[in-house]
Parts: C-alpha cells; structure tokens; sequence
C-alpha cells in the first residue's frame, strides 16, 4: 500500500509549508538587521542570505556609518559571503527592502536563484526611483532569479515609516 505521507502532492505541499515558515523566519532576521542599521544613524535595511535554507551571510544598511554610498545591505551580505568562500550559486536572499538597481545586477552576478522581498518602493511612494521596479529590470535585463513578494511585508513597510526619511512626494 502505498504511503501518501511520502507520495508527490504530500511531499510538494510540505516543502511549501516550509519554504513560507522558513521565509518568514528569514525575514524576521533581516528586519532585525534592518533595526541595528537603524540604531545606528543608517538606512533600516537588513538583508540574509541562504544556502540549503541555512544563513551563510548577513548585511545591513552601512552607507551613512561607513561613508560609502554603495555599502546597501544587499552588497554588505553579499562582501560577507565573499570573505567566507561561500558559493553564492542557486542561493536566497531575503531583503526587508526591494534591491535598488546597482544591488539587483550584483545579485544576479553573484549567482542568487531566488530574491525574497518584504516592502516595495512602491509601498513607499518615494520620489527618487523614478518609475523603478525590480521586475522591471529583471525583466529589461533578463535576470533568471526568482521573485517572492509580500513576506513580512506590513512590517517591513512599518519600520521604514517609523525612520521617516525617505523621500517623498508630500501631500498637498
Ligand atoms: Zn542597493
């Protein structure tokens, strides 16, 4: 008799099951890297990386405190697993904060499969980004990685609130 516990459909609902426990899970890390980088006078951006579901890299936030505009969460975890020799191929990232350009192209070139989001610049109504979307780019770029929305995202848009300065358009 067969054993549906270990059947196809069982087995493909479980991974999703864990794939959303394990994200938000993830997401909950970054938000709290995110809040250091607030703390500590910068952008509140977290972001995690993955392999096999386990953290082999964490970034946050650094542009302000190290006086380097390209020191975004995203290229400050990925500068982590760089100088851990971790192999970044197939890998996840989980952002607080959709990538801006320059940490989109760095991600595809780094070999990440799968880039986890929490809020949208959208979701903000910045000034700055133009009509900018990440699957805009990927889409222009042909970026082969994989889009997952909405993870954490109400918090991720609360903390980003709660900071209050990023640009935008005031009501009039
Ligand atoms: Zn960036």
């Amino acid at each position: 008799m067969p054993d549906q516990k270990s059947g196809p459909f069982k087995r493909k609902a479980q991974e999703m099951t864990t794939n959303k426990t394990s994200d938000t899970s993830h997401m909950t890390q970054a938000l709290k890297l995110a809040r250091i980088a607030l703390n500590e006078g910068d952008w509140p951006v977290g972001a995690i990386i993955t392999q096999n579901n386990r953290i082999v890299a964490t970034g946050r936030g650094r542009q302000f405190t190290s006086e380097d505009p390209t020191a975004h969460a995203e290229t400050d975890a990925l500068a982590g697993a760089r100088h851990s020799g971790v192999d970044l191929q197939g890998a996840t990232i989980y952002c607080t904060m959709e990538p801006c350009p320059m940490c989109a192209h760095a991600l595809h070139i780094s070999g990440i499969s799968r880039v986890v989001l929490g809020a949208r610049h959208a979701d903000l109504a910045r000034n700055d980004l133009g009509s900018y979307s990440l699957e805009k780019l990927v889409d222009m770029m042909e970026y082969e990685y994989t889009i997952v929305n909405d993870v954490e995202r109400e918090t991720c848009i609360h903390l980003r609130k709660e900071w209050g300065k990023d640009p935008i358009n005031a009501v009039k």
